[in-house]
């Protein structure tokens, strides 16, 4: 696999950290997908937002946990033709220039071809959705709408959530995977060229919420992503969050200020059957707590959406 070298990601204005001591890494036997460890909080001059580059055309942006505690991961990909980001941060950040510097980078190395960015969401919640006014007002931006029918008339779902839509950047064509559960809205966005599943709150190193009444909607995502699974290789799901440690089932308090010894991004296909196994347990009740070493499902009270 390319990775974008640091003096690339330098070239686009981009702050990175220095890697990590060996002595850190997670204890997992798969190599980590990032050359370089996430900013956790324990570092006072993180930078807000930082980088990495899975390849020339795909980059993992993280909020700094000082600015909001949700500390979320967000997905820019581009293809020939356009530039797809995934969430726009929560609460605090400032994504847009950092998306800007980027998107200049790359075109850049094409010419000058500025692509039109589309901005979705791996689902609706205010930690995902926090700058999408400024991106309303990025020229050559579109923002696709926070409802299930706004996300499935835009990639063209017809059948909501069962069908799984697939949508081209140009030569590289991507799967929407409509996984509600979480939240009504929620997908998953799998791109075969990096064989990478963009897992949202759905499934991540954390706390996966469910609300009860949606329990068996997340069942039946999981069900369906399942089976998704099977006939497409997946090496890593990238969720929105890491509220883990490295300790197997331990995770931070909420709204903890800093994440040291925090579990990787990147889960093992192996945990979308071990979440699916998990979520058939009688889990009908709020405040279930299902621990798992790698995260552990919650359940909380109905929720309108
Ligand atoms: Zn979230």
């Amino acid at each position: 696999m390319r990775k974008l070298t640091k003096a690339a990601i330098a070239a686009a204005g981009l702050a990175t950290l220095a890697p990590a001591a060996a002595a850190h890494a997670a204890p997992a036997p798969a190599p980590t997908l990032f050359p370089e460890r996430w900013i956790d909080g324990t570092n006072g001059a993180e930078p807000a937002v930082q980088v990495q580059a899975l390849d020339a055309d795909t980059f993992v942006l993280r909020q700094s946990v000082h600015s909001n505690f949700e500390a979320p991961f967000l997905y820019l990909l581009f293809g020939r033709d356009k530039a797809l980001l995934v969430d726009s941060g929560a609460e605090g950040a400032r994504i847009v220039p950092t998306v800007d510097a980027l998107i200049a980078a790359w075109s850049a190395r094409h010419g000058g071809k500025v692509p039109p960015l589309i901005v979705a969401h791996s689902h609706s919640h205010g930690d995902h959705v926090a700058t999408d006014a400024a991106f309303r007002a990025r020229p050559g931006t579109t923002v696709v709408g926070l409802k299930p029918a706004d996300v499935a008339a835009f990639f063209g779902v017809r059948d909501w959530p069962r069908d799984i839509a697939s949508f081209d950047l140009g030569g590289r064509r991507l799967s929407i995977i409509p996984t509600p559960g979480h939240q009504a809205a929620a997908i998953m966005v799998y791109d075969p060229r990096l064989k990478i599943l963009l897992s949202g709150d759905t499934l991540y190193p954390g706390r996966l919420y469910v609300p009860v009444n949606f329990l068996a909607d997340d069942r039946a995502s999981l069900d369906r992503l399942a089976a998704f699974a099977r006939s497409h290789p997946i090496r890593a799901a990238l969720g929105a969050h890491i509220e883990m440690t490295t300790s197997p089932g331990k995770d931070y308090g909420h709204e903890a200020p800093a994440h040291p010894d925090e579990h990787r991004l990147e889960l093992p296909p192996t945990q979308i059957a071990e979440l699916r196994a998990g979520l058939r347990a009688l889990l009908d009740a709020p405040d279930i707590r299902q621990v798992h070493d790698h995260f552990i499902i919650v359940t909380v009270p109905p929720r309108a959406e």
